[in-house]
Formats: C-alpha cells, sequence, structure tokens
C-alpha cells in the first residue's frame, strides 16, 4: 500500500496549515523530517521540521503521529501542523515528495481508504462531503448527523432485519419437510409489510433532506415593476452573507443565495417576464414560468397602479406568500397579505419573518434521519418494489424461492446504500466530488 500525503486545509496564505499523510510509510517519514525524533502515538509533539536530506530547517510545528488502526483511515497517519505560508508548505510538500514510498494523495484518497478500512459507511462519506460543504446551520445539523451514521444505521437495522426473513426463507427452501404449510407467509408476511410500510414513510418526506442540501427555491412572480428586482436586491443586502452567483445561472433568471433562519434558500426573481420581444426572450419567458412553477414556495408580489392593486392575487396559490409592495405609496393592505416597501425597507423584517417560519418549519430537524440524495431514494424505491415483489409472491402461494429471491433483490439495495455490496462502480462518483486532502 502507498503512502499518501496531501495539504488538508485550504490553499493559500493562513496562520496554520495541516499536511495529512497515511500509509505505511507516514511514520517513518516523520522521523526522517524531525530528526529521527520517536514518534509518539496521539501525543502532539512540537518539532523543529528539516529537509531530510540537507537537515536544513524548515519549519517549527506540531506532530501528531496517529498508529493504525485507530486513526481517520485506519492506517497509520501523521498530521503536520506547520506554518499556513506559501513558501513553507511548499518547501514541505517538495521535502515529502523525495521520501521514499511517498506519493501526492488524488481528491478524495483519505476518504476513500477510509471506507475501504470499514471506517466509514458510503452514507457517512457522503454526510462528511455535506459537512465540508455545509452553508447554513440547518445543513450543519443534517450533515453531521448523517456523518454521524443515523442514515446507515437506518438502513443497515433494515438489512438485518431482512436478512433474517431471508434466512428463514432459504431455510424453507433446503429443509421443506420440516416446515408446517403456510408457517412462511405467517412468519414473513408482517416483517415484509413492516418493512415495507416504514420504508414508504421514509420515502414519503416532501424530499426534504435534499432540499435542504440543495437550497430550497423560493420564486418571486408578479407583474413588471412590482418590485421584483428590487426585493431581491435588499434581501441580498441583509443577507449578504452567502448571497453568490449559481454557476450555471441563465440570465432569464436572477438569483442570490440567502441563508433564511438556517436553511440555505435560493431567491429567483424572474425577470425574464419583462420583455418578451424576441424567440430568444420568450425562451426566457417559459423558463422563468417553469421556475416558479418548480419553486418550493412563491411569493407573488403586487404594486398598487392607476386602477389599485385590482385582482393582481389572482393567480397566486393557496401556500404562496402574499405581498403588496411600495406600500410607502399608501396604498392599504389587504387582509392576508404583507405589505413592504422594497424602497424604504418597510415590512422586510415581517416577510423574512414569515419566510423563515414557511421554510423553517419545513426543514426542522426530526427524529428520523432524512434521505438527502437522490442516490438514496433510488436505491430504496428499488428495495421497495423487490418487497413488494416478495409480499405478493408470498400471498399468491409461490415457491420459496421466489421470495427469497426477492428479498435478496431488497436487501441487495439497501446494502448499496451504506457500501456492502458491488458498489465499486459508484465509488468513483461519490468521490469524485471530495477535494484533495479529505
Ligand atoms: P420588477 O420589474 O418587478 O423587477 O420591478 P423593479 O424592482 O425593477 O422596480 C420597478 C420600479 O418600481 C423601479 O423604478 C423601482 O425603483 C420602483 N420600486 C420598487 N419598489 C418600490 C417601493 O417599495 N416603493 C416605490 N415607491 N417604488 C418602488
Amino acid at each position: 500500500m502507498e503512502t499518501i500525503y496531501a495539504l488538508s486545509t485550504a490553499a493559500g496564505r493562513a496562520g496554520i496549515a495541516v499536511l495529512r499523510l497515511s500509509g505505511p510509510h507516514a511514520r517513518p517519514a516523520l522521523e526522517a523530517l524531525t530528526g529521527g525524533k520517536a514518534s509518539v502515538p496521539r501525543e502532539a509533539m512540537l518539532v523543529r521540521f528539516r529537509d531530510p536530506e540537507t537537515q536544513a530547517p524548515l519549519d517549527r510545528g506540531l506532530a501528531i503521529f496517529f498508529p493504525a488502526p485507530a486513526s481517520f483511515t485506519g492506517e497509520d497517519v501523521v498530521e503536520l501542523h506547520i506554518h499556513g505560508g506559501r513558501a513553507v508548505v511548499a518547501a514541505m510538500l517538495r521535502a515529502l515528495g523525495q521520501l521514499p514510498g511517498l506519493r501526492a494523495a488524488k481528491p478524495g484518497e483519505f476518504t476513500r481508504r477510509a471506507f475501504e478500512n470499514g471506517k466509514l459507511d458510503l452514507t457517512e462519506v457522503e454526510g462528511l462531503a455535506d459537512l465540508i460543504d455545509a452553508e447554513t446551520e440547518a445543513q450543519r445539523a443534517q450533515a453531521l448527523r448523517q456523518m454521524e451514521g443515523a442514515l446507515g444505521q437506518l438502513y443497515e437495522g433494515w438489512r438485518a432485519r431482512l436478512m433474517r426473513a431471508l434466512a428463514y426463507a432459504e431455510a424453507e427452501i433446503d429443509f421443506p419437510d420440516e416446515e408446517v404449510p403456510g408457517d412462511l407467509i405467517a412468519r414473513l408476511g408482517p416483517e415484509i409489510a413492516a418493512l415495507e410500510s416504514e420504508i414508504g414513510v421514509h420515502l414519503d418526506d416532501g424530499r426534504r433532506g435534499e432540499r435542504l442540501r440543495d437550497g430550497v427555491e423560493v420564486a418571486i412572480v408578479g407583474p413588471p415593476n412590482a418590485g421584483k428586482s428590487s426585493l431581491l436586491n435588499r434581501l441580498a443586502g441583509r443577507d449578504a452573507a452567502i448571497v453568490s452567483d449559481e454557476a450555471g445561472t441563465t440570465r432569464d433568471v436572477l438569483e442570490v443565495r440567502l441563508d433564511i433562519g438556517g436553511v440555505p434558500v435560493t431567491l429567483a426573481d424572474t425577470a425574464g417576464l419583462r420583455e418578451a420581444a424576441g424567440a430568444i426572450e420568450q425562451e426566457g419567458v417559459r423558463r422563468a414560468l417553469a421556475r416558479a412553477e418548480a419553486a418550493d414556495l412563491r411569493i407573488v408580489m403586487v404594486a398598487p397602479g392607476a386602477a389599485g392593486i385590482g385582482d393582481g392575487f389572482a393567480l397566486a396559490r393557496p401556500d404562496d406568500l402574499r405581498v403588496l409592495n411600495k406600500v410607502d405609496l399608501g396604498a392599504a393592505v389587504p387582509a392576508g397579505v404583507i405589505g413592504i416597501s422594497a424602497l424604504t425597507g418597510q415590512g422586510i423584517d415581517a416577510l423574512e419573518a414569515a419566510l423563515a417560519a414557511r421554510v423553517g418549519s419545513a426543514y426542522e430537524a426530526r427524529e428520523h434521519p432524512v434521505i438527502t440524495r437522490a442516490r438514496h431514494r433510488e436505491g430504496l424505491g428499488d428495495c421497495a418494489a423487490s418487497l413488494a415483489r416478495a409480499g405478493a409472491a408470498l400471498k399468491a402461494g409461490r415457491d420459496a424461492e421466489l421470495v427469497a429471491e426477492d428479498l435478496r433483490l431488497a436487501a441487495r439495495a439497501l446494502g448499496r446504500l451504506t457500501g456492502r455490496v458491488d458498489v465499486e462502480d459508484l465509488l468513483d462518483v461519490i468521490f469524485r466530488d471530495f477535494c484533495i486532502g479529505k
């Protein structure tokens, strides 16, 4: 096994930087860098790092040695806490590159080794990736929970129950004469039904976990000049913390990312509705409408015109937030409508509170861990379909072999979620998104 090394902290100038090594040569490498100083397990050692060839001093810092298997990867791991200057990091990386048996790590390679050594299952690996990417409190809480194994334990628990049911069906196949007829149905029927129902409830979660991970979509819709862009700018100005231009955003839809009560919100102004002259702009309008249609929440905005607000809310659906803008011009605010002025800031607090109430209540942590990726949803869908077939075969009095085969497929679908079975093809996809040093 090769020993890998990488800068685990972000690249660039900083107070400190952490280099990480994993593999059988990690400890000899540390000793070579410290002039033969003995490595004490799991203790921060203040050391002088030297060029292993010339013995020229490179930096002074901390070194920690984590002997296998009690380390992140399950291998011998060394962490070097050095000063975060570019030249210091470059010199240390150069020194590491000269040592025998060491090579630079590929993206996600530390975590992949942790997975391969049974330190993390795949859902925990995904939780770790999400924790690193988390921008808001609710995302952080969800990712941490998954990294600590809540989702993996749920799936493993179901899989263990399926394996027991399968063992029972297999016993029936191997020793058919020893069982009383009908016993298989009595023993397996309720368990299959219970699993189907639990998985069904887990799947029927309104995609909360996935939405929290991706960001909740809120669209501002309304006629031209209602003040949609003005509101977007005002909200963005207040919550500038994570305002960013999303990659792949078309110019038809202006959007900003906000942190509303700990939940990441992508707020889109369907600007394309404004001018619909040419074919390209019509395409913009189509996209803007589709976007508003697909949004998790819509803010329907109206502003008083020459004839008041008329039936401006005619198109609003019951769960849309209704907003009357330009209250600074003196229009009366109807019941059930939030009056704001994007110009003066009046009513923006109330609008934000209403947004936070809608968004926050939908995504607050619940008792059970939630699905956070399409991959989970697909696997659980496969599992549920196999379970349904097993249940039907059982009821129809089919051979135990047929029931067993579907139970096996259902268990395999769950096993793929945690990485217990045939996941080779999946691994590249999952680890590809990691950065080097993770
Ligand atoms: P959009 O077409 O819906 O995006 O509307 P804009 O945000 O571009 O605003 C249209 C016009 O209304 C601009 O001239 C704004 O300055 C003005 N406007 C926006 N919000 C307010 C408001 O709260 N009060 C007043 N008096 N004018 C506003």
